[in-house]
């Protein structure tokens, strides 16, 4: 078209589309989802703006919120249609082509070394998998504050973009015809898309309608037919049964304006989903299998692997609320770059089931970040805007409620797993099949997300407590497994006052370190730290049961009575002294006699309240 503009795709996008244009990937499936999830994205947009604005969803079909799939047998075309926001021309250039989104070059990454695009939805970029299936696609889009376009492309580096004088006006919101390629041809059968729609789109809120054909029998006067060949072609296509019958009747009274039943193929709008919220449902109702499927589609996360560990509850009292938590199988792939940039929760809030955002920070602290779910509240105001609605009082007590049942879900998948169990008894029993399922689930749960659990206790004051319950650490008896803070004080010596660690850049290091030597021989455990940001955490974590943390690297450890300590320090009075004279007094504050170690003859420690020397070099490498 002569009056089409003409873009070129951002590099990485065009690099994204040719890697999926000839991707090997057989599982093609997944364009319809991305489809249908951007279509329910764009019409929860539309329906939030409508509670401040009615006149925005407009009148007649344009007010019905649904999703339609429509297909072209003949020229191969498949259509989806939302009545959603639409996109106005600019949308339609930026989102659509020339800014790429910040997953997007970490996806290009990850298809090349895994070839795996199922997971294309959790990048940000679900839509160019459209470029499976189609050569050719064409999004046309009517916004309220814009006329319609055509954005168009063959995902040959370049799309167009044309103001739309030809199409049927879509009132509001957007069609995406997908021009489908020779062997994508089951794509256009029935029967496979409505199996596609049950399977991937299950818990899309809005009603999904297919316009599925129907054969239909009709009776239609035979007199009437002038043709005789046309009599023949319709009763061969009718039943033997029927056949019979009207020679029955033919016999029965032959003037009779004969009629007879023919097939005839009528089409109509059927509906795919049903769109009961799986949280308002009762949890005794809802099955693990749905529980799994719901987070998936949650998620975008089209793994093989199950979530750890959900939690579907109803707060009730001044704040009601429905919530549906969950622990992912796995951790995203930016997790720690989107805690520190600030990134808000994964969880969506619903008021009244209308949907109003997932970028609520007052939902969660940022260390929760990790988990996915929903909060439906009855008790949020429906038609103030986002900003209002952040400040509302109700949001606090939801945030408290929320963590509590989160640090609960977390614990339960350590009180259910056997590894973790000290009750040797119990683990002796033989493992039933459930059990099997929950083994190693905290492990793996720590490997995801320890560092969440410790960015938690520096974060938040109020549940340290409960959060230290769910940290596990390495330690000289703890023989290459986890140990709970529990399990160590279960194992500490009957004179052992202080909880002991260590702080280094790996287990080996420090099992070498001189500050051990004295406690090893004695049988005192020692907690390994070397993760960059346990220094951190032991700045926050004082105290844990009414006992305190030692740093064994500082100054001032105590291991009990030790009766010599006072002799050797009056007979080495001289020798200390001299030491001191001879170390400059800018490197060392304080020359003693230690009783701290059992080989080497002697150590350099740090001051109690200084930092420690694994803490000098992480400050100076910066490497948290
Ligand atoms: P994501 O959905 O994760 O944002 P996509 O690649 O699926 O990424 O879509 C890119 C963007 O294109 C969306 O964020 C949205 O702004 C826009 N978009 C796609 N499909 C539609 C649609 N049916 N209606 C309105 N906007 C859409
Ligand atoms: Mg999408």
């Amino acid at each position: 078209r002569s009056s089409a503009e003409k873009f070129e795709f951002q590099a990485e996008v065009s690099r994204l589309m040719d890697i999926i244009i000839n991707s090997l990937y057989s599982n093609k499936d997944i364009f319809l989802r991305e489809l249908i999830s951007n279509a329910s994205d764009a019409l929860d947009k539309i329906r939030f703006l409508s509670l401040t604005d009615k006149e925005v969803l407009g009148e007649g079909d344009d007010a019905k919120l649904e999703i339609q799939i429509k297909l072209d047998k003949e020229k191969k075309i498949l259509y989806i249609r939302d009545r959603g926001i639409g996109m106005t021309k600019e949308d339609l250039i930026k989102n659509l082509g020339t800014i790429a989104k910040s997953g997007t070059s970490a996806f290009v990454e990850k298809m090349q070394t895994s070839g795996d695009l199922n997971l294309i939805g959790q990048f940000g970029v679900g839509f160019y998998s459209v470029y499976l299936v189609a050569d050719y696609v064409e999004v046309i889009s009517k916004h309220n504050d814009d006329k319609q376009y055509v954005w168009e492309s063959k995902a040959d580096g370049a799309f167009a973009i044309s103001e739309d004088s030809w199409n049927e006006p879509l009132g509001r919101g957007t069609e995406i015809r997908l021009h489908l390629r020779d062997e994508a041809g089951e794509y256009l059968d029935e029967i496979k898309l409505k199996d596609l729609v049950k399977k991937y789109s299950e818990f899309i809120n809005f009603p999904i309608n297919l316009w599925a054909s129907k054969e239909v029998d009709v009776e239609v006067p035979a007199d009437e037919d002038e043709s005789s060949d046309e009599e023949e072609s319709s009763e061969s296509s009718s039943s033997e049964e029927e056949g019979e019958d009207e020679d029955s009747e033919k016999g029965e009274d032959e003037k009779k304006p004969k009629t007879k039943k023919v097939k005839e193929t009528t089409y109509e709008w059927e509906l795919l989903n049903d769109v009961k919220a799986i949280w308002l449902r009762s949890p005794k109702e809802v099955t693990d299998e749905e529980y799994a499927k719901f987070y998936k589609s949650l998620a975008k996360d089209f793994s093989d692997e199950k979530p750890m560990s959900w939690s579907h509850f109803n707060a009730e009292g001044d704040v009601e609320f429905k919530a549906v938590l969950f622990v992912p199988p796995k951790a995203p792939h930016d997790l720690y770059e989107s805690y520190y940039n600030n990134k808000k929760s994964n969880l969506k809030l619903y008021v009244r089931r209308v949907f109003i955002s997932d970028e609520f920070d007052e939902l969660l602290p940022k260390y929760l970040n990790f988990l996915m779910g929903l909060v439906d509240s009855d008790t949020l105001p429906l038609n103030v805007s986002r900003e209002m609605l952040q400040q509302h009082s109700s949001l606090k007590t939801i945030k408290k409620k929320l963590i509590r049942k989160a640090l609960d879900m977390i614990r339960k998948i350590a009180d259910e797993d056997p590894d973790e169990s000290t009750d040797k008894a119990k683990k002796d029993v033989e493992a039933s099949n459930e059990d099997d399922e929950k083994k190693g689930q905290y492990t793996k749960f720590w490997n995801e997300f320890g560092k969440s659990i410790k960015l938690g206790i520096i974060e938040d004051a109020a549940n340290r407590n409960r959060l230290a319950k769910l940290l596990r650490f390495e330690s000289t008896k703890s023989d290459g497994k986890l140990t709970s803070l529990d399990q160590y004080i279960s194992r500490m010596r009957s004179e052992q006052k202080d909880i002991f660690y260590i702080t280094g850049t790996s287990k080996e290091q420090l099992e070498k370190s001189p500050f051990l030597e004295r406690l090893m021989k004695k049988n005192y455990e020692v907690i390994l730290l070397t993760d960059p940001v346990d220094e951190y955490l032991m700045q926050y974590l004082m105290d844990y049961e009414d006992k305190k943390f030692q740093n064994v690297s500082k100054e001032g450890l105590k291991l009990g009575k030790d009766s010599k300590n006072k002799e050797l320090k009056e007979s080495f009075k001289e020798l200390t002294k001299w030491w001191k004279g001879a170390l400059a007094s800018e490197n060392v504050d304080d020359v003693k006699i230690s009783n701290r170690l059992a080989e080497s003859p002697c150590v350099v420690v740090t001051s109690k309240y200084g930092w420690s020397s694994n803490m000098e070099r992480i400050m100076q490498s910066q490497t948290l």
